[in-house]
């Protein structure tokens, strides 16, 4: 298939040392050699051997434009599967524009954003999943996301979506050729099979759907949130973890009114946090949004950290929060622990059940460690195994999973019913046809379109 070329300015765009501008297409080489000339003119580039980088310069028809590195790729052994030269150039924004003006005069068009990772795919050099990753990995905000995102361009949810989908293939391919020719192949005994495999298959799809809530959670952070009556101390807990004094704190009741927002990270774990107004009936206006916003915050959180003043006896505020916070993951701390304690660990327990209390006081930075290791426990069952277990970290991939995980759901419950062979292909089809979505088999052009439509331009 011949295709047009294309180029684009890979690298950021400000200044920085070093430009890329890249094209990918049959003419690659062609183009740049228009605008190429090597120190003594005497080299041609679509002489040179693939995979070689050459020093010279490009020209604007006589007028010389930048001193440049090429590099010079042939089809297959690409990143896009076709030709494709990059122009190591100076870095400034006015010297790639011109260059990449220069290559579009000579042939090309502009490529669109994520044009390049897209003929990767549509060439077949790498699946949907792993062209996702590409953008992952660009935009990862922390090393788990990172590492996972490097996981899956190597292939790690690809490699469990083939192995599934060909043992649910295979059980496809059993039943319709038994159909076909009962006579050579029996489907006696079958179902039993069936039933132990297709089990297994859905437990394995149920694993990988759950391990998304956490995959999400790690990629982008835990939402968490903080909150407690005005001076328990959360502007001081929440300075201590981020290291700097960004919320105001005082002893003046009342004057954190807005929220504030920090993303840190602990011991690998990231937690978007929220610290709020304090939470108490308020007639000031100002100090009533911070409140309401606390509210709703609260109910959208993934973790509610619940501060209190464990040397002030509690009050009908304290009981409203923890009304407020009944239904989340909540850990309690009992803070300024080096006072007096008047507040009793009992006493929230009673309250709310699913609970974890931890004295702590943000004063002499104590109980933290414990505070850390208890997230990591409510979350990750105390450890975040990055190494062996792929974490689904992608929504349309937790979708595909969550209808393949029903088609499967489907086959069992015909199974329990006792329906006849004939009855189990479509829901296997459908399981089949779900998952291949991650892989990028069966799917539209429309969503391929969409998918490269948020990369970056020049990827
Ligand atoms: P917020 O209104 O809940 O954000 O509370 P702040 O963080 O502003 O703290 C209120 C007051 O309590 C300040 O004077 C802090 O110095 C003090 N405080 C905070 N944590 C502790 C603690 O662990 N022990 C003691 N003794 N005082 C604390």
């Amino acid at each position: 298939m011949k295709t047009d070329t294309i180029a684009a300015i890979a690298t950021a765009v400000g200044d920085s040392g070093i430009g890329i501008v890249r094209i990918s297409g049959d003419e690659a080489i062609e183009i740049a050699d228009r605008v190429y000339r090597s120190k003594n003119d005497k080299k041609r580039l679509v002489d040179v051997k693939s995979h070689t980088i050459h020093y010279g310069f490009i020209y604007d028809s006589d007028e010389l434009v930048d001193e440049v590195m090429v590099a010079v790729m042939r089809a297959p052994n690409t990143y896009t599967k076709e030709n494709i030269v990059e122009i190591d150039c100076h870095g400034g924004i006015l010297v790639m524009d011109q260059i990449l003006e220069v290559i579009i005069k000579n042939g090309c068009r502009i490529a669109e954003p994520g044009e390049f990772t897209k003929r990767a795919f549509l060439n077949g050099r790498i699946d949907l999943s792993k062209a996702e990753a590409v953008m992952d990995i660009i935009h990862s905000k922390n090393e788990f996301a990172l590492r996972s995102s490097v996981k899956q361009l190597k292939g790690a949810v690809s490699d469990k979506v083939h192995s599934l989908r060909e043992d649910i293939l295979y059980e496809i391919a059993f039943i319709e050729s038994a159909l076909d020719d009962p006579e050579h192949i029996s489907l006696e005994g079958y179902l039993e099979k069936l039933e132990v495999r297709a089990t297994r298959i859905h437990g394995e799809l149920k694993k990988l759907i759950d391990s998304a809530d956490n995959g999400k959670m790690l990629k982008d952070g835990i939402n968490t949130v903080i909150v407690g009556k005005p001076n328990v101390g959360k502007s001081s807990l929440l300075n201590l973890l981020v290291g700097e004094e960004k919320a105001i704190v005082t002893s003046v009741a009342g004057t954190t009114r807005d929220v504030l927002e920090e993303s840190i990270r602990l011991n690998g774990v990231g937690l978007n946090i929220i610290d709020t107004a304090g939470i108490r009936n308020t007639e000031d206006e100002v100090e009533k949004i911070g409140v309401e916003k606390a509210r709703k915050y609260a109910e959208d959180a993934d973790l509610v950290i619940y501060v209190v003043d464990a040397s002030c006896a509690l009050d009908e505020n304290d009981e409203e929060i923890m009304e407020m916070i009944t239904d989340k993951k909540v850990i309690v701390l009992l803070n300024k622990s080096d006072l007096e304690q008047v507040v009793s660990e009992d006493r929230i327990i009673k309250k709310l059940t699913h609970v974890s209390v931890i004295k702590t006081s943000t004063k002499e930075n104590t109980g933290i460690d414990e505070f850390e290791n208890v997230i990591k426990r409510l979350f990750f069952g105390g450890e975040i195994a990055v190494n062996d277990q792929i974490y689904i970290t992608n929504q349309r991939h937790k979708e595909a999973l969550r209808e393949a995980y029903e088609s499967m759901e489907m086959v069992l419950h015909s199974l329990a019913d006792q329906m006849p062979e004939d009855f189990y292909s479509i829901d296997l089809m459908s399981a089949y046809a779900s998952l291949g979505r991650i892989i990028g088999e069966e799917v539209g052009e429309d969503l391929v379109n969409e998918i490269f439509s948020k990369f970056c331009m020049g990827k």
